[in-house]
Formats: C-alpha cells, structure tokens, sequence
C-alpha cells in the first residue's frame, strides 16, 4: 500500500451532498481536507443526483425543523459565495386526513418549534389555492413559509468546487476499503482499492447506502441499513394551467400523509410537467441493482392526482419517469 505522504486534517469518504458539503465546510474553518469519491464526481449511483429535492421545515419528527431552519441560512451563505442559485424557495403544503398521526406530529412541531403556519379546512384550501388543490372533506392541510427545491447535482458541484477554492484536495475512482487507527499519531490511515493510504486526524463516513459494505470491510460488523431503490415521475400539467404549478405562479412543495405517501415539487426543471412520486421503494444492494424504475403505487397515485388536481393535471399516466432507479 503506497502511502501518498499527504496528511490532512479531515479526511471526508464519500462526495454526494453530505461528503461534498462537509468538505466545503471543514475547509471552510481552514482545516486541511481531503475528498474521496468511488466514482466519477457527479455520477448518478448515488442519492444525490438529479434536478430537484424538496425542502422543509414541517416533519413529524421535529428535531428534523431545527436543522432545516439554520439549513436554509447555510444555503443562502453558499449561493452568495458561488455566485448562483441552488436553493429556489417556496412556501410548503402538508395534507391529510384530519386526524393523521403523522399530519398531527407536524402540527405539534409547528407549534412546539414556532414555525409560523397555518392549519386550513377543505374550504380554506380551495380558496387558498384558488381551486387548484383540493381536499375532501375530513383533509386538512398545514401552509407554512419554509419550502423550497434544492437543485441536487448543481448543488453538489457548488459545494466541491467551493472546497477546492477553499484549498481541499479532491479525489475520485478511489473507492475506500479500510480505515486503521494510527495510536501513534493520534489519526487514521484510510485506504483506497487503487493502493493508496492517506493520514487523516479525523476522518468523516458519508457513503450513503454503501455504509454496510464499507463499515463490514473495514470492522467485520454488519450495520441493519437497508438501501431502497427509489423512482420518480412527472406528470403532465394540461395546457393552459402550467404557469399555476410554477414557484411564481405561488405553487408551494407539498406532502401528503397516509397510505401511499406523495410528495411533490412545483413545475420547475421540465416546464409543464410536475413532479409527483410516492415515497419509498424497493430493497435493493446498491452494487447489484436492476437499474429498471422500481414498481409503483401507479393507481392510487392516479387516484391521488384526480382527487387532489381535479382536471388540471393529466393524471392518466407518468409523462416520464427516471430512467434509473435512485439510492435512499
Ligand atoms: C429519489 C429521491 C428523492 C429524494 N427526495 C428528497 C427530498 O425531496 N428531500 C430531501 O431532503 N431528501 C430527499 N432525498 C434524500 C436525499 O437525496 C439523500 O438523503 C441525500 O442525497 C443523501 O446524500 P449522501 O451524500 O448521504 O449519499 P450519496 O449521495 O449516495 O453519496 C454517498 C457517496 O459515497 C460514495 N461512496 C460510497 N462508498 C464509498 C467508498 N467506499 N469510498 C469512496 N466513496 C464511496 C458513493 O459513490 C456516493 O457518491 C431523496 C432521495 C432520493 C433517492
């Protein structure tokens, strides 16, 4: 094993968004950080690929809120330093039946968190958005301020390239198989497939759904991590209403609570189509995958688009889905 003589202060494994972001800060402080990536930086085996997330401060586990509001700053910090835009913001929808557990957890966050929201009837909803999302009678929904798409590739390019401008050391094809422990110099030696080792004073795990598979060769344990393969689709809004789901036309993200969960972006990255998916998917081993859209919920997510968008949004088909299944 060949060891490059290079010693770094953090070692980041892993470049999605949480790897590329956590370079991006720790060389930020002025640490000297190294990133290792398996692949080709940017690929599209990972989770952190595509064109839109959807951000927000309403969860039913409200320790999630906190981390999203000071998100939503650290975002804002980044685009200024770049010089372009990665986070566009929108309010946010949650919906469901009136007494759902999970709708509940959301509420009582809102409150215990001082998330500014407000709790609507099927009629407020209707007046709200002006018809175009409908609930049935015993739906509420809860509006609050903090929403918005987050561009996933782009922004995983802004935080490496950030990294690199802060003087980090960037690396890809080198896919990370063991980690030892150097108790002479208080560090560890972290080594790659294609022979090399690399001194790091702390080193900092953020390999996705591959977690198992590096935490088994490096330590023999095996963590019960159970990836899922993951498919979105957009679905076509019928003309002359595609300006009403855009972020200007006041289209908020949007989660729907109860048996399946959908979520949903505002048409942004395909003009006149709308992203619309169930959360969830199927188990898979993130090395051995069918790399075919995973099976979905396709009826009641018809169902769900009739009911919900009434006439305005084509809810006979996806207009497209991702070709390739994701990493959750
Ligand atoms: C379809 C889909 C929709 C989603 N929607 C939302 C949403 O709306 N809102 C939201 O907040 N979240 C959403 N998520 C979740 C979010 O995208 C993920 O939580 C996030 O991208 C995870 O990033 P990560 O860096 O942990 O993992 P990854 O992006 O998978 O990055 C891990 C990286 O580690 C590398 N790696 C693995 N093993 C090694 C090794 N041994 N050596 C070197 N490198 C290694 C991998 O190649 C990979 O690049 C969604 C996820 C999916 C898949």
């Amino acid at each position: 094993m060949e060891n490059s003589g290079e010693q770094f202060d953090v070692i980041v494994i892993g470049a999605g968004i949480m790897g590329s972001s956590t370079a991006y800060q720790t060389s930020k402080r002025g640490h000297k950080t190294l990133l290792l990536e398996q692949f080709d930086f940017l690929h599209h085996r990972g989770s952190s690929h595509g064109e839109s997330r959807t951000l927000r401060a309403t969860y039913p586990e409200d320790y999630y809120s906190r981390l999203v509001i000071e998100s939503s700053h650290l975002w804002e910090e980044a685009e200024s330093e770049i010089g372009y835009k990665v986070y566009f913001k929108s309010p946010q929808f949650d919906m469901g039946l009136s007494d759902d557990k999970s709708l509940r957890a959301v509420i009582a966050s809102c409150r215990k968190n001082s998330i500014p929201h407000r709790v609507l009837d099927q009629r407020q909803v209707h007046e709200e958005f002006s018809g175009r999302i409908q609930l049935a009678e015993n739906w509420v929904g809860v509006l609050s301020d903090l929403g918005g798409v987050i561009k996933p590739t782009k922004a995983v390019s802004m935080f490496q390239t950030l990294a690199l401008k802060n003087g980090a050391v960037l690396r890809d094809n080198s896919e990370v198989f063991d980690i030892k422990k150097d108790d002479v110099r208080d560090g560890v030696f972290v080594c790659t497939r294609n022979g090399e080792s690399f001194w790091g004073r702390k080193c900092v795990v953020t390999v996705g759904a591959w977690m198992n598979k590096l935490v088994q060769s490096v330590t023999g344990l095996v963590l019960p991590i159970q990836p899922l393969e993951t498919c979105v689709c957009y679905w076509k809004i019928k003309q002359g209403h595609e300006e009403e789901f855009t972020i200007q036309g006041g289209f908020p993200t949007f989660a729907s609570y109860g048996e399946p969960y959908i979520y949903g972006t505002p048409s942004l990255e395909f003009p006149g189509l709308i992203k619309i998916p169930v959360h969830g998917g199927q188990r898979c081993e993130p090395d051995k995958r069918t790399w075919s859209p995973a099976p979905m919920i396709l009826d009641s997510l018809r169902q769900w688009i009739r009911e919900r968008f009434g006439d305005r949004v084509d809810s006979t088909g996806p207009a497209s889905n991702n070709r390739f299944g994701r990493l959750d």
